[in-house]
């Protein structure tokens, strides 16, 4: 319930930023977290559930579990206003500020035990399978060629990637050094070549490439990256806001440009350096701190300001090992898999938001 003049804030987006946001409000104004699903998933640990199912259980967080205060509702937004968000069930909600944090879109289930019978699902697909074509060699390919070829490593696992290296959102080196460690666990990797998948469905066995290449492979999984959650803004007061990439412009305060009571966080700024969670996870901080000044009428000069950071990634190799960039160093082996690759920062991000690091 909504004391008399408390502000509205109103979160569109409950991934890595935005349930932070509302984590850390809650207690300090009426928030509102909007969301198409009942949880949140820590997003870089999910391709451990398709090797160990249970591993879902710590990493899908009933948004209850560290939003106790607030109001949550379980849809997407679908159109903003000056003064108010309309979601796709029909709720017209009214903000004093609101923050957009919508990342990528991902269609996965609203409730949490779906999502856990899904990650079983794709287990018993690999399972299932001798043969696995893994389409994508970006981070989200990579990361789960490296836990197949670790957990199962009497599976054949063929990556196919279109551009002429891995990881092409760092460094070369990183690449060169994930490329050579893949090729270690006798996953073979296709450049510089892009898959047909009208050439065959799951079960047909025999995919064929665009320089004419064929793949025998009992099962595929299309990992090219998802898109942008925020074409539904371009059809609203924000389309101007908009980047042509679709990204949200936003000053150094992470107000979208030129507008005093609306952030943006995330994958879906146009903020100047590599999409990260652990950055996300910063500007939310910085939001938080500039929300509680505007809300507590402090001087806009004390407002805390982002800077963009230098790359820094972690993509991890299954459970020991991983390629690390650092801004003036790249590693890989033991070293970086000890910093991510065990417990894929599951518990710190549990204890980030106020919950047991080990249980659920
Ligand atoms: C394989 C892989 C490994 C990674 N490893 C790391 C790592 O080791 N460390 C790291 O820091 N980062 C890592 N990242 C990057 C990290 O996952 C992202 O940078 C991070 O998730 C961005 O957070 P976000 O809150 O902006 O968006 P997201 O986490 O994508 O959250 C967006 C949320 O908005 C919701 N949403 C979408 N549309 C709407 C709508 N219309 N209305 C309401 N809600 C909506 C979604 O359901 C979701 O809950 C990795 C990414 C990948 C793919």
């Amino acid at each position: 319930m909504r004391k008399q003049n408390e502000q509205r804030v109103v979160i569109l987006g409950g991934g890595v930023a935005g349930s932070l946001v509302a984590k850390s409000l809650q207690f300090h104004s009426h928030v509102t977290l909007i969301d198409p699903k009942e949880y949140f998933e820590i997003p870089w640990a999910n391709l451990r559930t398709m090797v160990e199912p249970s591993f879902g259980e710590r990493i899908l967080i009933n948004h209850r579990e560290y939003f106790t205060k607030g109001d949550l509702v379980v849809s997407s937004a679908v159109n903003v206003t000056e003064t108010e968000v309309l979601t796709a069930d029909g709720h017209q909600i009214v903000y004093d500020y609101l923050v957009i944090a919508t990342g990528h879109a991902d269609p996965v289930p609203k409730i949490r035990t779906d999502r856990l019978h899904q990650y079983k699902e794709e287990n018993q697909k690999i399972k299932s399978a001798r043969s696995i074509l893994i389409i994508g060699g970006g981070p989200t390919g990579v990361e789960l060629a490296g836990e197949i070829a670790v957990d199962f490593p009497d599976k054949k696992v063929t990556l196919v990637h279109k551009g002429p290296r891995l990881l092409e959102f760092i460094g070369a080196k990183a690449g060169d050094k994930t490329l050579k460690w893949l090729k270690s666990k006798n996953v073979e990797v296709k450049l510089e070549q892009a898959v047909d998948l009208k050439s065959a469905a799951d079960g047909h066995k025999v995919y064929r490439t665009s320089v004419g290449d064929t793949i025998e492979a009992d099962c595929h999984f299309l990992c090219t990256g998802k898109p942008l959650a925020s074409a539904w803004l371009k059809e609203t007061v924000l389309r101007n806001d908009l980047d042509v990439h679709g990204r949200i412009k936003v000053d150094e305060n992470l107000r979208v440009k030129g507008r005093n009571n609306i952030f943006a966080i995330g994958d879906i700024t146009n903020i100047p350096e590599i999409k990260q969670g652990f950055l996300a996870q910063k500007q939310a901080e910085v939001v938080v701190k500039n929300l509680r000044l505007m809300i507590e009428g402090g001087r806009e000069c004390w407002r805390e300001t982002y800077k963009p950071h230098s790359v820094m990634a972690i993509v991890s190799l299954g459970r020991y090992d991983a390629v690390a960039q650092f801004p003036l160093l790249t590693i890989g082996g033991r070293i970086p898999g000890f910093i991510k690759s065990g417990d894929l920062f599951v518990g710190k991000t549990r204890k980030l938001m106020g919950l047991n690091p080990h249980t659920e």
